[in-house]
């Protein structure tokens, strides 16, 4: 009931925009508006009882944890009950007038493509993203939240909306702290009044919620009986792996990810155990079968944290290493205090001893399907090879461990991706140390010249194409005692027996290499014989402690200043073109065509990588190359 005048407030643009969604094209999955409002109830107990634990003046302080449903068919209504901390007037203003969270703005950012590109937008995201209280309208034309503020001082407060773009907000006169949200429910939707509808629901998404879920079903508007608990209330990870089945592991899951996950989005595998000494502490962990839709966001979801069962942070970035961030689950420790703030406990040295065993478990575990189940570790390396490689650059106590974790394409590997293990068991004789190249596109690298030399020896070249993989060449110097050598840096040599027919050949373009030298002198740091074609005529490479190519156009992406400077031309003594051009450079060295031909060796070595720059004028020297041998022809 209103104590006063309410007034009215108009919904923040992105509310309203949502609120369009929410009410006129999400039409399936509705139901899953009641895991949310449940989930905020559970948040807000969880607030309440950690508050409870410091604030000796917070209202109700000894009030047991309960969330109460009741429905109403009769009167087509729904009502999700909590006591927990509760929201003052201008809270509620605030809370539910606003997004606050990124993951909703980019719910809403993608919808919007979907809708701009002329799909039908995926509510499959929702589950995702959870777009949190506003989807109740999707089941209800008026929603009337009252609330009070487990904080001395605050009226309870009365708001009520039916989702067009305003709000109203009014003084209210609840005597007890926590929420109330009563959901009037449209003509279409009043299966949600339902008992055995709403039974499902709690069942399906907020079994594993920590807070008993009462459920009262009235009729003609009176109750029937006791409200019965519907959910299972208990905290999954005491209980003994024996007796869970990869069923029970798949609904915890479930719960884990926030209540929904995707047909074939099941987890690749989990761990759960606990630990005595030196910490104790009990944990569920997850590897997703899908890389999370905030897995590079600031504000990414991590390890749920409790202390003796209560939930202490939703989401604690402590207790994994960075490079872990994509595992998923619940930690539960009795060793930690329950009466300090959350920055203190964030801080607090049983995290440091609980990430330490955590990490070296969870390697443990990659390195069990890497090597019992490579089809699912092949998996895992898809999804977040990419952040598992950060540890690298990152955690030199685990170096080794995760240095066996890689996983690399090859130029003869197809499709398929090998381990360093693998690649030098694989190395022929006279081959001694690892190739690799970098870039983004590893069809264009498994082109690239700069493997002809290699491959003409049957030596396999390693494809990088994660900007990481920068990093981790320069801290992965070598490998069981093998160096890691890129084909398109430095002076490249290969242990050769032909060697001295290179020389020779090197020796014999002596006049065009002092010609290019000047041709090129703009261009180029240098003109010299390549040890590395065997099949193209020319190619660059970047100097030995040279920026890499690929490492320039990672830093300019990133808007990072990147100075410039001048690569290396390399030519192959042995090709006919360069044979022919030395013929004329030695015998007619006034003949025009000698520049413009070196020219065009330096085009397309350009062109191989994909950037020429000057194409007008390549295609100008082509020209005059392509009419002179039509001409003798
Ligand atoms: P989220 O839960 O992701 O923060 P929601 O849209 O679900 O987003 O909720 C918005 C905010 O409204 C919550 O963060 C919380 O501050 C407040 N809120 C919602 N429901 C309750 C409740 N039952 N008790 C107290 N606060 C609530
Ligand atoms: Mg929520």
């Amino acid at each position: 009931m209103d104590t006063g005048t309410p007034h009215k407030h108009e919904f923040k643009a992105e509310v309203s925009a949502l609120l369009k969604l929410v009410t006129n094209s999400l039409y399936t999955n509705q139901e899953i508006f009641l895991r949310e409002l449940i989930s905020n109830a559970s948040d807000a107990l969880d607030k309440a009882r950690f508050e409870a634990l410091t604030n000796r003046e917070l209202l109700g302080r000894d009030l047991a944890p309960e969330i109460t449903l009741t429905a109403d068919p009769d009167r087509k209504l729904l009502i999700i009950e909590d006591n927990g901390i509760g929201m003052s007037q201008e809270e509620a203003t605030r809370n539910l007038g606003t997004i606050a969270h990124s993951g909703t703005l980019e719910f809403l950012r993608r919808l919007k493509e979907q809708q701009q590109s002329g799909e039908r937008p995926d509510v499959n995201l929702i589950g995702q993203f959870g777009v949190g209280f506003y989807s109740a309208f999707m089941v209800a034309d008026r929603i009337d939240v009252y609330s009070r503020s487990a904080h001395a001082g605050h009226a309870a407060v009365h708001w009520s909306s039916t989702g067009d773009g305003t709000f109203t907000t009014a003084p209210a006169d609840r005597e007890i702290r926590g929420t109330r949200i009563e959901l009037h429910l449209k003509d279409e939707a009043t299966e949600f009044a339902e008992r055995l509808r709403i039974e499902n629901i709690v069942r399906r998404y907020s079994n594993y919620v920590m807070h008993p879920i009462k459920l009262q079903v009235l009729e003609d508007g009176k109750p029937t009986g006791d409200a019965q608990q519907v959910n299972e209330a208990s905290a999954f990870w005491t209980r003994s792996p024996k007796d869970l089945s990869e069923d029970d592991y798949k609904a915890f899951y479930k719960h884990v990810m926030g209540g929904y996950v995707m047909p074939g989005d099941e987890p690749i595998a989990h761990l759960h155990f606990s630990a005595d000494a030196p910490i104790q502490f009990s944990t569920v962990l997850y590897i997703p079968g899908r890389p999370p839709a905030d897995l590079f966001m600031e504000d990414r979801k991590s390890l749920t944290l409790f202390a003796r069962r209560v939930m202490i942070m939703e989401s604690c970035d402590k207790l994994l290493p960075l490079y872990l961030r994509f595992i998923r689950g619940v930690v539960d420790s009795e060793d930690l205090p329950l009466n300090v703030s959350r920055e203190m406990i964030q801080e607090h040295k049983v995290l440091t001893g609980i990430r330490r065993s955590l990490t070296r478990k969870v390697l443990k575990l990659l390195a069990e399907l890497a090597s019992d189940k490579p089809e699912e570790y092949a998996k895992v390396w898809r999804n977040f090879g990419a952040v598992l490689k950060e540890g690298i650059h990152t955690d030199s106590d685990h170096h080794d461990d995760l240095v066996e974790l890689l996983r690399y394409r090859t130029s003869s590997s197809g499709d398929d991706s090998i381990s360093l293990a693998q690649y030098v068991e694989a190395m022929p004789e006279g081959q001694d140390a690892i190739y690799y190249i970098t870039g983004n596109d590893p069809a264009a690298l498994a082109r690239s010249p700069h493997l002809e030399a290699c491959r003409a020896r049957g030596f396999q070249v390693l494809l990088m194409t994660d900007a990481v993989d920068e990093w981790v060449v320069q801290d992965l110097r070598e490998y069981k005692e093998k160096a890691l050598i890129s084909v398109s840096q430095g002076d490249f040599e290969l242990p050769e027996e032909d060697e001295k027919k290179n020389e020779e050949a090197a020796k014999e373009i002596e006049s065009t290499l002092t010609r290019a030298n000047e041709v090129l002198r703009e261009q180029v740091k240098e003109v010299r014989a390549s040890k590395r074609l065997t099949e193209s005529p020319s190619c660059l490479v970047d100097d030995e402690g040279d920026l890499s190519r690929n490492m320039e156009r990672i830093l300019r992406m990133a808007n990072q200043a990147v100075p410039t400077r001048k690569r290396i031309l390399e030519i192959n003594p042995t090709h006919p073109f360069v044979r022919t051009l030395n013929t004329i450079a030695s015998e007619a060295p006034d003949d025009p065509r000698i520049s413009t031909w070196i020219e065009l060796l330096h085009d397309q070595a350009a062109l191989a990588e994909g950037q020429v720059a000057d194409p007008a004028g390549m295609v100008k020297r082509l020209q005059s190359l392509l009419s002179e041998v039509a001409g003798h022809s």
